[in-house]
């Protein structure tokens, strides 16, 4: 089949690899479309760990066209999207309830072959069909979505609360959206980049603030003398993390969503952290999102149709790394067959 598979940083090469086979307890997986998630990105900078050589991507949508002899419940023909996370079912996380913190967690286009692919394979357990009406392009925002439900909830966003949202890229925009749909009477996105600005208006955002011209702090308080009840940064970015603490009202909540390269640190004020009783969290993959992100999909209540800048085939699939972060580019969608 043909594939992108990340052989280091800074090299993916799209070419034939051998077709997967499935296990007794896996569906085989004919892909449609995979969204490029920021995970990629940082993958192809050599940000984020991974066993090389990989086949990149685990935003996907596609047909089931074989079930393993174990399989039940899921059968050929099926559309389907996936939890790309596989986990133990044992460690003291898994039996906890915290799948997603499962200390053998193997994530795929990570730890094993992904998505930007022909075919994949992956648990039947991981698989969650696709309701009539939902294109394959939508249904490839499940996983995305799956993690901001996750971070939304593990924010605590409740109803009337003001929420700040640094990054208005893909995810910024599904975290918007899902803290409207909480609740939020307030949601601010501070995005550099005009036409993330411009979604996020249409998509529930009540103010845009640009931080290339406008002084986040000052434009916020404006808003909300006090600062924000949340605050997400999603953008991953480190300046901006720092920059977080004195944007949160006494007590409120900074959500670190979006990922740090792995080895940096910031400088933040402890003292101010303890006198505003700040909460400071972070938001990890999903648990036990996915079938909600389904259900947010196919209802209509979460919009991703206008998310989607661009789509390329699969063997295009280098295109991704030029487009990505661009002034004009929102989620990059691959499509294959
Ligand atoms: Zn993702
Ligand atoms: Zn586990």
């Amino acid at each position: 089949m043909l594939a992108a598979v990340l052989h280091k940083a800074g090299d993916v090469r799209v070419g034939q690899v051998p077709d997967p086979r499935p296990a007794p307890d896996e569906v085989l997986i004919r892909i449609r479309a995979c969204g490029v998630c920021g995970t990629d990105n940082s993958l192809y900078k050599g940000e984020y760990p991974a066993n090389y050589p990989v086949v990149i991507g685990h935003e996907l949508a596609g047909e089931v066209v074989e079930a393993g002899a174990a399989v039940h419940g899921v059968s050929a023909g099926d559309r389907v999207t996936v939890d790309p996370n596989r986990v133990c079912h044992a460690c003291p996380y898994c039996q906890s309830g915290n799948e997603h913190l499962c200390e053998s967690l193997s994530s795929m286009g990570v730890h094993r072959d992904g998505a930007d692919a022909e075919l994949c394979v992956m648990p039947a357990t991981n698989v969650y069909r696709i309701p009539e009406g939902l294109s394959d392009e939508e249904a490839a925002f499940t996983e995305p979505l799956a993690c901001a439900v996750h971070g939304v909830d593990l924010a605590g966003v409740r109803l009337g609360d003001t929420v700040l949202v640094i990054g208005g890229g893909p995810m910024g925009n599904l975290i918007t959206q899902c803290a409207a749909h909480a609740g939020a009477a307030a949601i601010i996105v501070s995005e550099p980049i005009a036409l993330r600005r411009e979604l996020a208006q249409a998509h529930g955002a009540t103010h845009v603030i640009d931080p290339g011209r406008q002084d986040v702090e000052k434009e916020l308080k404006k808003i909300r003398r006090i600062g924000a009840d949340v605050v997400f940064e999603v953008a991953g970015n480190n300046a901006a993390q720092a920059a977080c603490i004195p944007l949160a009202r006494k007590g409120g909540t900074i959500m670190f969503f979006g990922v740090s390269p792995q080895d940096r640190l910031i400088q933040v004020n402890p003292f101010a952290i303890n006198e505003n009783e700040l909460k400071v969290l972070g938001s990890f993959n999903n648990q036990f999102a996915t079938a909600r992100a389904v259900q947010l999909l196919s209802s209509g209540t979460v919009r991703v149709r206008k998310l989607i800048s661009h789509t390329l085939p699969l063997k295009q699939y280098l295109d991704v790394f030029r487009l990505f972060g661009g002034r004009d580019t929102m989620k990059l969608m691959v499509t294959t067959g």
